[in-house]
């Protein structure tokens, strides 16, 4: 944590906007209705009663769920930070994705409407993936797979990929999820890190209308992976790869001799039971193999896609990311199957075949809840505002982004041109460790643009100095919580030391690794990483304010933030900027930016370096790596790049 020695951040970002919400929509929140049901109208009120009966909150929201046997201790501690949630209840968090669905209307009901990335279509009832999951499971128990064991799947976005989640999960077995643009060492490495038995994939596939050779990269991955005894193929293109015998299966194959009536009794697993292990993006260092467990992971993820989405029985709710990530798991499988909802799963890019491609999907589905992300919105913004207006978008009632802070430019555009001015944007703050969003508004909540708002009901989230004392209000520190929460990582898989550091960065708090502000209506802005945080004459600058003074230039569509050595200010500021469609680079640019940012935001920000660029390095899930840039930049060893986009 290089920039620990840092007290506080400074604030150079002014946002005043402030956009209440609609009455009618408060009306019928389903956060309103829990709040209700406690006696309450106000959310501050609400929030601070939920401080106070934490685990009357997490008890009633857990009981919405189908437990095998009751906990006994909703909260423990343990052996510090070893904590434990629902202690002593017997649950599988797929009986209630699937299993508890069956005996009720929702049956019936569409789990997931599929789109391809050639834009063809399929669509999976609740039943569908019922019968698809408990067939595969059996697969799987057929080539010995059990409770504990690791299952590696490497996959497209596809429902086959749902399928081996719910299936390995079912069987008490844990996966490991690797996104499907990964490269052979990085699945390699995840894989032998988890020790899997079994690698699921698919022959190929195309995303964004490229080609994935998934066997191949397979086959190479399991060139050094000692553990995988079997590896099942699912035949996506149904094109010809090589099979190793006695290895090698094919999914149909396996498949054809299980009926659609099998049913394999899910697991009966303790709370604290692992669910699975999941890498993290790598934006600031090697990925880490975080842990999720069963209970208090489902209780998370089901609580809040219901009241930050505020999902309703008729809704179509689509989360763009790819399940290799965490959003994917939370929010594209266990959130919504946990709520019964309606979802779309997206195998293809925002960009592809062009940039009206969500759009498309969205009119094409009436998708009513999109959740996106910043690089998402500002890598479409670069192409203009004619591509969302060629589609119907009115189906739409609510906007979600998650992944990096949203620069308030990135979020009135979003709101602006796919939100017609009306609906509320969900600035979701989370991480993979948390495994469920713990700083969001609700849709009862007046918005401002970059700021994710408060804390949910129960998160007790601060901004403070390195001795964990809280900073003033419109002060910047590090955002801790200081209370563990049911969906937080159990440990760091293999490597329970570096899970520690998490608590004991700052004595007895999980420490996020960003840094952040307060203002002064308690609403939280996100400044960036700590370790991205840049030292100017005294100064420290969040890269995240810096970025938003450029983005907001109608001529910019995104910008990175880095601090070089400078043998005066400490650190000066390098910017790499990305112009929009129509825009060219020019020295009178150059300076037209400077001056920008000089008058919009201050003397303090301006940038002394402007490179202008065509992309800029970002893991595959679409975050800036700016340690990349930086370590570039001075002609260091990069680090591990893993997860580097190609
Ligand atoms: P690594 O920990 O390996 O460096 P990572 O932090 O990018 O990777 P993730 O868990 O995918 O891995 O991302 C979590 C991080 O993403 C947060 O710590 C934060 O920096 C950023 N982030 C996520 N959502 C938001 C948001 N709404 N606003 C601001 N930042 C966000
Ligand atoms: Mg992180």
């Amino acid at each position: 944590m290089s920039n620990l020695g840092f007290e506080n951040t400074d604030t150079i970002l002014m946002e005043e906007r402030l956009f209440p919400p609609s009455p009618e929509v408060v009306e019928r929140a389903n956060i309103m209705a829990y709040m209700k049901s406690k006696g309450f109208d106000n959310y501050e009120n609400f929030y601070r009663w939920s401080l106070e009966h934490r685990e009357e909150f997490w008890n009633d929201m857990a009981r919405e769920l189908h437990w095998f046997q009751p906990w006994h201790t909703t909260f423990q501690w343990t052996e510090k930070p070893f904590f434990q949630w629902f202690v002593g209840g017997k649950f599988n968090i797929v009986y209630n994705c699937l299993d508890r669905h069956m005996q009720t209307a929702t049956r019936q009901k569409v789990a997931y409407y599929w789109e391809a990335d050639d834009g063809s279509s399929r669509t999976l009832t609740y039943e569908d993936l019922y019968v698809l999951t408990n067939r595969l499971a059996k697969a799987l128990q057929n080539l010995g797979v059990k409770k504990g064991d690791r299952v590696a799947i490497y996959m497209p976005v596809t429902p086959e990929l749902v399928a081996a989640m719910l299936a390995t999960t079912r069987l008490g077995a844990i996966h490991t999820v690797v996104f499907g643009g990964f490269a052979a060492s990085a699945l390699e490495e995840r894989i032998n890190d988890a020790r899997a038995k079994v690698l699921i994939t698919v022959d190929t596939a195309h995303r964004g209308g490229k080609l994935i050779e998934y066997k191949k990269i397979c086959d190479e991955a399991l060139a050094n992976t000692p553990t995988i005894e079997k590896v099942i193929v699912f035949k996506r293109e149904g094109t010809e790869v090589p099979m190793q015998a006695g290895r090698d299966l094919f999914a149909d194959e396996l498949l054809q001799d299980i009926p659609n009536d099998t049913v394999v009794p899910c697991e009966e697993m303790d709370s604290e039971d692992l669910l699975y292990i999941l890498y993290t993006s790598g934006s600031t260092g090697k990925p880490k193999g975080v842990v999720h467990v069963h209970g208090g992971y489902a209780v998370g993820v089901y609580a809040t896609t219901k009241f930050v989405f505020d999902i309703k029985p008729d809704d179509i709710y689509w989360c763009t990311a790819d399940i290799g990530w965490v959003t994917g798991h939370s929010y594209i499988v266990y959130g919504p199957l946990l709520n019964g909802a309606t979802g779309v799963l997206f195998e293809s890019t925002p960009q592809y075949p062009a940039p009206d491609r969500y759009w498309s999907v969205v009119e094409k589905y009436k998708v009513t809840i999109i959740y996106t992300s910043p690089t998402a919105i500002r890598g479409l913004m670069r192409f203009g505002e004619e591509w969302p207006a060629k589609h119907d978008l009115s189906s739409l009632r609510i906007l979600g982004t998650v992944g990096e802070p949203i620069n308030p430019e990135a979020w009135m555009w979003y709101r602006h041109n796919i939100g017609r001015d009306a609906l509320p944007v969900m600035d979701t703050w989370w991480q993979t460790e948390t495994g469920a969003i713990l700083i969001s508004p609700t849709v009862i909540l007046p918005l401002k643009p970059g700021s994710a708002t408060r804390p949910l009901p129960t998160i007790d989230a601060a901004v403070v100095d390195k001795d964990g004392n809280p900073v003033e209000t419109g002060k910047g520190g590090f955002l801790i919580i200081r209370h563990p929460w049911p969906s937080m990582m159990r440990t760091i898989y293999g490597d329970p030391a570096r899970y520690r550091t998490y608590w004991e960065t700052i004595p007895d708090v999980y420490f996020a690794g960003d840094a952040a502000t307060i203002d002064e209506i308690g609403y939280f802005r996100i400044q960036g990483r700590v370790d991205d945080v840049i030292k100017v004459a005294g100064h420290r600058l969040g890269s995240m304010e810096i970025e938003s003074s450029l983005v907001s230039h109608p001529a910019v569509a995104e910008a990175a933030a880095i601090g070089k050595p400078d043998p005066v200010k400490g650190e000066h500021i390098k910017v790499f900027v990305i112009l929009k469609a129509g825009n060219e680079p020019s020295e009178a640019m150059v300076q037209e930016l400077k001056q920008h940012v000089r008058t919009n935001v201050g003397p303090i920000a301006t940038p002394d370096e402007i490179e202008f660029v065509t992309a800029l390095p970002k893991t595959r899930s679409g975050k800036i790596m700016r340690r990349v840039l930086r370590a570039r930049e001075l002609g260091q060893p990069l680090g591990d790049v893993t997860t580097l986009e190609a």
